[in-house]
């Protein structure tokens, strides 16, 4: 996917993060936390992985099945991080009209202390964001098809929980 379609995805996300407020204090960070490997890992959307090239907290690009993982030193350069970073804890969804809107991650359930007052408890400007930012990597056919592998992903996993 073209730096350009990231860099729309990103700015349109921009500062905004799922609170106002820091809500990594009421959880230590924990989807920026450690794995039982000591490492944090986020998959990573088309064309991204050139964009991390360089940066020191970058431990290490792993490779899998929806595309490939990037493992953090548990910090980063809020400006340059991942857009799985930027997303959470929404995943994308089809919309009853086709198009692409937001929902809760499943995945998150295990440790963001955010699910549990629903879509509704997070900042409505950063649904709008993130919402918008995944139409604009819908925007190409590459980016449209990783979308649904991700939400494909995440369904899977959903399914057994709720
Ligand atoms: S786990 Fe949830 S509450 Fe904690 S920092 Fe991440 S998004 Fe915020
Ligand atoms: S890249 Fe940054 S935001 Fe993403 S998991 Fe690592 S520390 Fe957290």
């Amino acid at each position: 996917m073209d730096r350009d379609i990231l860099e729309r995805a990103y700015a349109a996300i921009g500062a905004l993060t799922p609170m106002r407020t820091d809500c990594g204090a009421l959880c230590g960070a924990a989807c920026c936390g450690t794995d039982s490997d000591g490492q944090g890992g986020v998959h990573l959307f088309p064309g991204e992985e050139a964009l991390l090239q360089g940066q020191d907290w970058v431990t290490g690009i792993a490779p899998d099945a929806l595309a490939p993982i990037m493992l953090c030193a548990s910090r980063c350069d809020r400006e340059t991080r991942p857009l799985g970073c930027r997303i959470f804890p929404l995943t994308p969804v089809r919309g009853r009209n086709g198009r692409w809107t937001v929902r809760l991650d499943a995945r998150a359930r295990a440790m963001c202390p955010l699910l549990a007052s629903g879509i509704g408890g997070l900042d409505p400007d950063f649904v709008k964001a993130v919402r918008a930012a995944l139409r604009i990597v819908a925007e190409t056919p590459e980016g449209d098809a990783f979308l649904e592998k991700w939400h494909a992903l995440e369904d899977a996993y959903r399914k057994p929980l709720w």
